[in-house]
């Protein structure tokens, strides 16, 4: 029966919760499957509820994460370490179809963390090979799916001048993995230039 006084009701289920932790990890573990399932049914019956819920408490919930975070830091490192030991396979099998399935998205994440890019749209990996008829840009060799996204206009020239790179369809283009790694940073003519694909 629930308490009528919220910051008591709060603080006996965190009483409750302290006194039986073990019990509670053990079933956790135990009902693993079922829970999941129930989680994802819940979230696919109630997405639009879940969203409006998440949006309306963003602010509240990044900063409650961070203050828990920099509270329990050492207890959660150790747990996540003693976590990923136990479900090492899952946990890899998991983040490996995640990242196959949103692979750009990671990309552009790693790609906006460094803060001299600014991404300006988002650049299909399939519209690129489709743009430039699946050849690599700089030698015309047929690419396959582990083609390079080029900056043309590298990051280094624009930090050079004090301006952030532009990650867009003007500024990208695919090329073969030996190309990109040979260009580095020069421009698209520096390049070509000194390999000679002009004459
Ligand atoms: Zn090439």
């Amino acid at each position: 029966m629930p308490y009528k006084d919220k910051e008591l009701h709060k603080m006996k289920c965190k009483e409750y919760k302290l006194l039986h932790k073990d019990e509670l990890k053990r079933k956790r573990i135990f009902n693993r499957d079922k829970l999941t399932t129930y989680m994802r049914e819940y979230y696919k019956t109630h997405k639009e509820e879940a969203e409006y819920y998440r949006e309306k408490h963003k602010l509240e919930m990044s900063i409650y994460q961070k203050e828990h975070y920099k509270n329990h830091k050492t207890e959660k490192s150790k747990y996540n370490k003693e976590h990923y030991k136990e479900c090492k396979d899952r946990i890899n099998n998991t983040n490996k179809r995640y990242y196959n399935n949103h692979k750009q998205e990671a990309f552009e994440r790693v790609l906006k963390r460094k803060r001299n890019i600014v991404i300006v749209e988002h650049v299909s990996r399939v519209k690129l090979q489709e743009m430039y008829d699946n050849k690599c840009v700089f030698c015309g060799q047929d690419l396959d799916n582990k083609f390079h996204t080029d900056h043309l206009l590298p990051v280094s020239r624009y930090a050079g001048i004090g301006q952030k790179c532009p990650h867009s369809y003007g500024n990208c283009a695919p090329t073969c993995p030996t190309c990109n790694l040979e260009k580095h940073d020069k421009t698209p003519l520096e390049f070509i230039w000194e390999k000679e694909l002009v004459k």
